[in-house]
């Protein structure tokens, strides 16, 4: 997948800063912030969205929650909360095509979202 950005980041190509890595997921602040913090996390595999999880992707999940909740210490909005976001095709607003989340928080979210 040479030409999924996502991709390139995860291989270093185009640099980043690393707030999480391991085997499976790695974890960096989104370039366009919609929230005093914005990051995204994404996992290692080129997975285009969430229609083409495989049984052995979704054994991926428990690990994406676990990076979640760590960022979420690390970054101090714990206490206060924080909205965890994944875009899925045209109408979810996917504009990347390999499956991420979005951990969103710093600020008070409004419901429903746009
Ligand atoms: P989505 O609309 O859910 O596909 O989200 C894609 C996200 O990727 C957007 O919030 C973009 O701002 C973000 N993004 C695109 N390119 C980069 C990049 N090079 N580094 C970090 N975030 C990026």
């Amino acid at each position: 997948m040479a030409e999924c950005i996502f991709c390139k980041i995860i291989k270093k190509e185009i640099p980043t800063k690393i707030l999480y890595e391991d085997e499976e997921l790695l974890a960096f602040p989104d370039i366009a912030p919609q929230a005093p913090i914005h990051i995204l996390i994404v996992p290692k595999k080129h997975i285009a969205n969430n229609l083409v999880l495989t049984e052995k992707d979704l054994a991926l999940m428990p690990n994406v929650f676990k990076v979640i909740n760590k960022l979420s210490q690390d970054l101090g909005i714990a206490q206060s909360g924080f909205r965890v976001v994944n875009n899925c095709l045209k109408d979810g607003g996917q504009a990347v095509d390999h499956m991420h989340f979005h951990l969103l928080g710093g600020r008070s979210m409004k419901w429903p979202p746009g």
